[in-house]
């Protein structure tokens, strides 16, 4: 990640949007050390792409922030304000770059003070793809430790909210690599598909592209939301459902989409080499860039 932009939301006032959004350099100081998001991982964040000025579902973006900040019993995201904040970043970032993205971050402040929320968006260069072709990936199934109800039985773990608490994604990252992969399918410890620890899962299973719901803990996909969209558009059959792991293992394709990666198409599951449809994934990634916002 190269930063090239950082703006600073003033989340205390009620006043314009344009009052309340600060445009810094990006190596400028930003939190004091004690900040929640610092100490705590305490926050939410979204991450959304932007071409040549423009970020690509914004608002499904927004209102995936807002979910994640209701289930951190967070003080509920002001739209306008947010979107005027991306949409500056945004701009700021064409200057730099065609094609970056914009963090947005709402961290629950201060632990050591009153002020309420801290807010920021960043403007930046994803790690570039080498030939600029999307990558193919190898993948490892993963444990994520819990049944695919814990989002209904134990809230509070806030499996499906896109919090600041990464590491343990990070750390399955890690053990894909220490397994000769690049990325990770999460699943349930009985037996169901979950997502990849910055990525929803698209299988194709019996002629149908199916992706895993948002009840099982996982984020709802945005990428995968405009692939389905698009798919529906071509005819092809789409569906939310449980997946279940036997089911993946017959699936005659996978992609693992993300908003600054796209559709990725899986080249191997623990090992075993996997069929990669280019003219399917081309398509999805071609719906994805004609996107307007
Ligand atoms: N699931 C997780 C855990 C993620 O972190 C992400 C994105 O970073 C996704 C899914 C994909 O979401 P989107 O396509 O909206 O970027």
């Amino acid at each position: 990640m190269h930063a090239l932009t950082l703006h600073r939301l003033d989340l205390g006032s009620a006043g314009e949007p344009a009052d309340c959004v600060t445009s810094l350099e990006p190596q400028d100081a930003l939190l004091t050390a004690t900040d929640l998001s610092a100490t705590r991982g305490d926050g939410i964040f979204e991450t959304v792409v932007v071409v040549h000025g423009i970020p690509q579902a914004l608002e499904a973006h927004l209102e995936r922030f807002e979910r994640s900040a209701a289930m951190l019993d967070l003080p509920a995201p002001r739209r306008d304000l947010w979107r005027f904040a991306v949409l500056a970043a945004a701009e700021a970032l064409s200057a730099h770059t065609p094609r970056g993205a914009v963090k947005f971050v709402m961290s629950r402040g201060d632990e050591a003070a009153t002020g309420g929320p801290t807010g920021w968006a960043l403007g930046f260069a994803p790690d570039s793809r080498p030939g600029g072709a999307t990558p193919e990936i190898a993948v490892v199934l993963l444990d994520r430790g819990y049944r695919h109800d814990v989002a209904q039985t134990s809230p509070w773990l806030l499996q499906g909210a896109k919090t600041l608490s990464y590491a343990i994604n990070l750390a399955a990252l890690r053990e894909a690599e220490r397994r000769g992969a690049q990325d990770v399918i999460f699943t349930s410890i009985d037996g169901f598909v979950l997502e990849g620890p910055n990525s929803t899962v698209i299988a194709r299973i019996d002629d149908v592209y199916v992706t895993s719901p948002a009840e099982l803990g996982v984020l709802p996909g945005t990428t995968q939301a405009d692939v389905f969209a698009a798919l529906a558009d071509q005819g092809a059959a789409v569906e939310t459902r449980r997946i279940d792991v036997d089911e993946l293992r017959r699936a005659d394709a996978i992609w693992l989409c993300s908003s600054t990666r796209g559709a990725a198409p899986v080249r191997s599951l623990d090992d075993i080499p996997w069929e990669v449809d280019i003219p399917v994934t081309d398509r999805m990634n071609d719906a994805l860039n004609a996107r307007k916002g």
